[in-house]
Order: C-alpha cells, then sequence, then structure tokens
C-alpha cells in the first residue's frame, strides 16, 4: 500500500455538516484530479443550495453559545487543532501534493503556515479588547466593547488547499464567528481532513462546516441572499469577488476580499544581486507561481539586467519538474489543464509581442498538466502577461532606466497586493516602499507572507487584512455603549 492508498482508505468525501459526514440531499458527487496524472483521486460529495441551507441552520443554532463560550477554551480548541494538524504534517501534505500538484517540501511548508494561523488566533482569542474613556466635554462615558459578528461564508481558492482555509477559520473561531467554508472545487480533501481535526480537536457540532460543491454560485447564493449570514471572507478571482461584493451589497455583509495580484518586482542597479536572485526565485517559483503574491512583473535596472538574467535563466533551467509527490521534485504541474493553457496562451502572446524566451517557453507532452519553468526577457508593455496574473512558473523580465520609471511601471496596474524591491540604499528602500501602491512590500526579501504580519491588498486586489492583530478585527463588530 502507497502512502495515499494508506491515507485514502478512510478520507473524508462526505459533505460536513453539523459535526457529521452527510450525504448531500441531491445525492450527487463530483471527481476531484491529480494534475501530475489526469486521473481521477476521489469522488467527493457535491452539495446544493438545500445543503447549504441546512449548514447555516447548524451554524445559527450554536451561534449565540459559541460567541458566549470562553475565550481561553475557544482559544484551546484552536491550540489542539494546531497541534494535530502539526502532528498530521505527512497526510496533510501528502493530500495537498495529490490535489493540488504541488511538490511535497512546499506542501510540507505550506502545512507549516496553514496551521500556524491556528496557533496564532488560539492566542489572539485572549487578547479581543474594547476601551473605556471619558468624553472630552467630561459630561459622558464611553465604552467600546467588541462582538463576534455571527455566521460567516468562508470561500476559499484551490492554491493553498489548507492555508487559505485557516486563514479564514482561524480568526473566525478566534472571534466567536460560525463558519461554514466552500473549498474550490478542485481541492477539496484537504478541508474535509481539517474539519474531523477540528471536531477530534473539541470544535462543537455546527461550529465549522465544509460544502465541497461543483457549482459553487448554488452554494453561496442562497447563503449570501440568507439575512441569518453575516459576512462572506473570499480569497481568489477579482471578478468573482466582484460579484460577491455585489451579492453582499443586497444583504449589508461584513466582507474580507483577497483577490488577484499583479506584484511587481524591482532589481535596482545598486541590489545585491544574487541576493535579488535567491529572493526572484522564491517570489516566482512558491508554489510553482500559482500565488497571488508571486512576482508577475520582474523590473530590473539596464545596467544590471544582464547579469541578473543570465543568473535567474540558470536557476531557473536547473530546475526539476515532476509530479509533486516524486522526491527530488522541486515543481509541480498546474492545478489542471484550463491553467496550463492560460499559461501556455499568454507566454505565446508575449513572444509574438516580442519578448524574448531564455529558457523553457512552452507546456510539456505527457499525462499531467505540467509547463517548463521559463523566462522571458523583454517583455513589452502590451503583452498580456504585464497586466494580467501568471499564476505560472514563468518569470518575465522588463528593463528600466530611472527610479522614477520604476516607481510608474511597478504603479501601472489595477492591483496592489504584493511589491518586492532589491537595493542596499535604505533611503531608496523607504522612498521606494512609501511610493509603491500596494499592501505589502518586502524589502529585499521575496516571500512577505508572515502569520503575524497584516495580509491584504488595495486597489482591485481587494478589501480587509488575514493574519497579525489586524485579522481577528474582520471578524469583530464595535459597539458604542454611552454612559451619563
Ligand atoms: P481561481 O481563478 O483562482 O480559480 P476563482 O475566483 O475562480 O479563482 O475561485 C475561487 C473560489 O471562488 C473557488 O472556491 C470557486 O469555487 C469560487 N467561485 C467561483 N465562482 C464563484 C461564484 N460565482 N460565486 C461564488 N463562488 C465562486
Amino acid at each position: 500500500m502507497t502512502d495515499f492508498e494508506r491515507l485514502r482508505a478512510d478520507l473524508p468525501t462526505a459533505l460536513w455538516i453539523d459535526g457529521n459526514r452527510t450525504d448531500p440531499i441531491d445525492g450527487g458527487t463530483f471527481p476531484v484530479h491529480d494534475p501530475a496524472t489526469g486521473t481521477v483521486l476521489a469522488q467527493v460529495a457535491d452539495a446544493g443550495g438545500k445543503d447549504a441551507l441546512r449548514a447555516l441552520d447548524s451554524a445559527v443554532a450554536v451561534q449565540d453559545t459559541w460567541a458566549r463560550t470562553a475565550p481561553r477554551e475557544r482559544s484551546a480548541i484552536l491550540r489542539t487543532a494546531w497541534e494535530k494538524v502539526t502532528a498530521h504534517t505527512e497526510d496533510f501534505a501528502l493530500l495537498i501534493t495529490r490535489e493540488m500538484g504541488k511538490a511535497l517540501p512546499e506542501s510540507r511548508a505550506e502545512v507549516r503556515y496553514g496551521a500556524e494561523f491556528l496557533r496564532w488566533f488560539s492566542e489572539e482569542a485572549v487578547r479581543i479588547h474594547g476601551r473605556y474613556g471619558v468624553s472630552p466635554s467630561g459630561a459622558g462615558r464611553i465604552a467600546v466593547t467588541k462582538s463576534a459578528v455571527g455566521p460567516t461564508l468562508a470561500i476559499t481558492p484551490w492554491n493553498f488547499p489548507l492555508a487559505m482555509g485557516t486563514r479564514k477559520i482561524g480568526p473566525a473561531l478566534a472571534a466567536g464567528c460560525t463558519v461554514i467554508v466552500k473549498p474550490a472545487e478542485d481541492t477539496p480533501l484537504t478541508m474535509l481532513l481539517l474539519a474531523e481535526i477540528f471536531a477530534e480537536s473539541g470544535l462543537p457540532a455546527g461550529v465549522l462546516s465544509v460544502l465541497p460543491a461543483s457549482d459553487a454560485a448554488s452554494v453561496t447564493d442562497p447563503l449570501l441572499a440568507d439575512s441569518r449570514l453575516r459576512k462572506v471572507t473570499f480569497t481568489g478571482s477579482t471578478r468573482v469577488g466582484k460579484i460577491l461584493l455585489g451579492r453582499a451589497a443586497e444583504n449589508i455583509l461584513r466582507t474580507s476580499m483577497e483577490l488577484g495580484g499583479n506584484a511587481p518586482f524591482l532589481v535596482f542597479g545598486d541590489a545585491d544581486i544574487d541576493a535579488a536572485v535567491a529572493g526572484a526565485m522564491a517570489a516566482k517559483m512558491r508554489n510553482g507561481g500559482e500565488a497571488c503574491t508571486a512576482a508577475n512583473r520582474i523590473l530590473v535596472d539596464n545596467s544590471v539586467r544582464d547579469e541578473f538574467t543570465e543568473k535567474l535563466t540558470e536557476r531557473i533551467a536547473a530546475l526539476t519538474v515532476g509530479p509533486g509527490s516524486t522526491p527530488g521534485t522541486e515543481v509541480g504541474p498546474l492545478v489542471n489543464a484550463a491553467q496550463r493553457d492560460r499559461v501556455a496562451a499568454l507566454v505565446e502572446d508575449a513572444v509574438t509581442a516580442g519578448a524574448r524566451i531564455r529558457t523553457g517557453g512552452a507546456p510539456i507532452d505527457g499525462p499531467g498538466y505540467f509547463f517548463q519553468p521559463t523566462v522571458l526577457d523583454e517583455v513589452p508593455p502590451h503583452a498580456r502577461m504585464v497586466k494580467e496574473e501568471i499564476f505560472g512558473p514563468v518569470a518575465a523580465i522588463i528593463g528600466f532606466d530611472t527610479e522614477r520609471e520604476a516607481i510608474d511601471l511597478a504603479n501601472d496596474t489595477e492591483f496592489g497586493l504584493a511589491a518586492y524591491l532589491y537595493t542596499r540604499d535604505l533611503d531608496r528602500a523607504l522612498r521606494v516602499s512609501d511610493a509603491i501602491e500596494s499592501g505589502m512590500v518586502g524589502v529585499n526579501r521575496g516571500i512577505v507572507s508572515d502569520v503575524a504580519a497584516p495580509f491584504g491588498g488595495i486597489k482591485h486586489s481587494g478589501l480587509g487584512s488575514e493574519g497579525g492583530s489586524e485579522g481577528i478585527e474582520e471578524y469583530l463588530n464595535t459597539k458604542y455603549i454611552g454612559f451619563a
């Protein structure tokens, strides 16, 4: 028996409602594929609108009790869940690799990162504060209290099947909210396993439900239209985020939106080039490029562009591509055929527009959805990949001559999630960090994600923050109580 066959023997594939594996009312299932082979990994229960309302009924039934549960108790459950996820790192990592494709070491890193949100928010659960003060006139007292927003719908993407869930579930549970998760249809297995770990950790039935669905809107629309739901938190494309904001407006829901990115990665002439190459490898190739924080446009001072491009090309050309679970693999397949074809079309478009291929440039034949790790230089401004998220292992290099030009290029996008800059000049680092329109800036580092920092974007990249001390605020209402 392989490790995965052993894991699959008792893999949860039913809906998770009210603390139980539950069959959908309509009885349907849908297949989940292994992107390394294209074969079916599992048939998963397919939720519909009636199942969604069952999950909401169970959430509403326990919402008040959960919100009034002692913060220390909520904290202890999150802490136990962190311990259990960590103890099951290998199972989660294997599952993530098999349903999403990324290389096993990357999946292990995701499990560590994803679990960390449970530990972090177990610590935040007992630090929910208000304030108390005298009004300026001296005539009254102002008390400010915080309380749970209420039943929350969390819609998650496939690129980090665990971490994008825990980054929402952690703060929501810490704040006292019940949560219904609609995981991505490509990767629902990880979230179903997490729900069972939460139950084993002592989470009461109804507080967390998981509803995989082949048709996302058939589950989410009835929830968004129900006035008992009070919040929607979403990570995914800007296109879907706009639809959800429209639906949320009808019901005046609290919203958190982590949407698309188009991160600039700036390398100035005074940068430590080897460090910049290492940072670009992380910013570009982490998760096979399938990250909203991925360096989408690598902007390099023309005085160092040849050296940087040569060194980056050497590193990217040497990457080992293969099934994520094969030892030694550094880059796995893309998540599905549509993503691989999208990346291929973006590369073809850039080359037609005048970009030069330094390495890679094409899909890899055979089973699975592989694409060669690619470096493109001299990508012209009208290439589609300059405006759109690549979401694949393709580095797009663009030259600049002045700091002003670099900042203008960096900001010439509707997105504003992450940005990176490499320089040895502290004044420049501060100046450029201030001038860049984005929610996060990495200075001389290629990865910004940190459980203790607020993750979030501006412009079309979204609303709100996840992680840090800011993350829990997204799940808390503020109340002012005036005393005479
Ligand atoms: P990606 O482009 O990364 O696949 P999507 O925005 O399409 O991102 O998907 C992110 C999540 O949003 C997934 O869970 C998906 O099922 C869900 N989703 C897609 N379309 C809708 C919709 N119309 N309403 C609600 N959720 C949706």
